[in-house]
């Protein structure tokens, strides 16, 4: 069985590289019939929150990518990760070390000197020296002096740490808190993760995680170690280049099925295909197709992607999430779907979607002082001429054509009345969609509100 796990330390909102990786890893289980855990590590107390892990659960839902088992909080698990430093300290895989911050300055400064990288020299290892009284230790964990440590990355292919880049690293601090690397492997193992999918960001910490698990003797797990997300300029990504926050994605009006989309091809490809439906990334996802390059964001892209989805959108599901997310109400709304295949061409994101259906769905309360001041008594006359021709008509398009020429006037002399009456401002959707999705009844209605205001 196939589990994977999403790890977020909560220090903030859910990040597009976090729900990126945490989609590989969703995919990756469901595909395989497997199971998906959350695991929030906030060991850190000072810079964790539980508004951040309540942003992280949000965005999932919004995304719905739904998670098994319950949710485990390292915060909570500090008894376990003792019982495991004691196992370690008890089979002497693991030692107290009792070096206080001077001596350990002292060796890095040395160490720098001769130019070697700076690394716990093992004193205190095997009991080659002596306890000191009234000091607290640290515990650290025996990694191997020699020979290097190797894994096969899903991503990367073949990753090797020598011995000599590793030392015997701090598993618990002298608070006897446990430490970032050694709580990671000992979660990976008690949750049952098979495979880790992760940013590689995290592929120094690999050899320290997997020391750990050989210090236990346990089977490591498969590690895919996967680019980070980059600018247009090869930078990390920052705020500079858009919303990097999840839930922004949301208010800008852009669909989960969308980003998601948009996320799974930042650095995964199957063929040159684009557009996917949950549906296809579940079926088509396999780490093995991941990129070994960094890849760039591209908001206009996204943009495209989003409208992609927009149009392939159910009126159903558009109604709704425009009613609850975007204060636009069409219930009541007699030409809903032709009104909605109007706006799904147009608008690229449900932002701008709701702003235009609003256009058709709510009367103006106002009109542009400008296009007002332009209009007069015969342009409105022209107009209400107009609505009697077309009531007749089936066509119309072919209403206009002949309207135009009886009256001997040209386009806006119709069209920008007309649109000032219906829309509050002369530019607007073209008169024949206009008339089709309002009908001649609604926009009379909305040229007699017009009347008024003209002298
Ligand atoms: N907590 C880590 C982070 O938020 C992820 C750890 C992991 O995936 O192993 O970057």
């Amino acid at each position: 069985m196939v589990v994977t796990r999403f790890a977020p330390s909560p220090t903030g909102f859910l990040h597009i590289g976090g729900l990126r990786t945490a989609l590989f890893s969703y995919l990756w289980a469901r595909k395989n019939k497997g199971r998906f855990l959350l695991r929030i590590e906030d060991t850190d107390l000072a810079r964790n929150s539980e508004e951040a892990t309540k942003a992280i659960l949000e965005a999932f839902e919004w995304v719905k990518m739904e998670r098994d088992g319950v949710i485990e909080y390292q915060s909570k698990r500090f008894d376990i990760y003792a019982e495991y430093i004691d196992k370690l300290l008890a089979n002497g895989d693991a030692y107290y070390c009792y070096m206080s911050k001077e001596e350990l300055d002292a060796l890095r400064e040395e160490q720098q000197k001769r130019g070697e990288r700076p690394r716990y020299d093992g004193r205190y290892r095997d009991g080659k020296l002596p306890p000191k009284e009234g000091v607290a230790p640290v515990v650290r964990i025996k990694v191997p002096t020699s020979g290097s440590i190797v894994f096969d990355d899903g991503v990367k292919g073949r990753v090797e740490f020598g011995a000599d880049q590793l030392d015997d690293f701090i598993i618990a601090r002298s608070d006897k808190t446990p430490t970032y690397n050694f709580v990671v492997a000992i979660d990976d193992r008690l949750m049952g993760v098979t495979d880790v999918i992760r940013g590689d960001d995290h592929l120094s910490n690999t050899p320290k995680q997997i020391a750990v698990y050989q210090a236990f003797g346990w089977e490591i797990p498969r590690f895919f170690h996967v680019p980070m997300i980059l600018n247009g300029e090869g930078k990390k990504l920052s705020k500079r280049d858009g919303a990097t926050n999840v839930m922004d994605y949301r208010a800008n009006g852009y669909l989960p099925e969308a980003l998601l989309n948009f996320l799974a091809r930042l650095g995964w490809s199957h063929g040159d295909q684009e557009i996917f439906s949950r549906e296809e990334l579940l079926e088509f996802f396999d780490p093995k197709d991941i990129n070994r390059s960094a890849s760039a964001f591209n908001a206009s892209k996204l943009l495209w992607i989003n409208h992609e989805h927009i149009k392939a959108q159910s009126d159903d599901r558009l109604i709704e999430t425009l009613k609850n997310d975007f204060d636009a109400d069409l219930s009541g709304f007699e030409n809903q779907s032709k009104l909605l295949k109007l706006c799904k061409e147009k608008a690229q994101t449900l932002t701008a979607l709701a702003i235009e259906a609003k256009k058709f769905v709510l009367r103006p309360t106002s009109y542009n002082p400008k296009d007002l001041s332009r209009v007069t008594e015969d342009n409105l006359a022209i107009v209400e001429r107009f609505l009697d021709f077309a009531a007749l008509r089936q066509d119309f398009h072919g209403a206009i054509e002949e309207f135009l020429k009886i009256e001997n006037i040209k386009m806006p002399q119709l069209g920008k009345p007309l649109r000032i009456a219906v829309f509050g401002e002369a530019s607007g959707a073209g008169l024949v969609e206009t008339l089709e999705i309002l009908g001649i009844k609604e926009i009379k209605i909305r040229l007699q509100a017009l009347k008024k205001c003209v002298k």
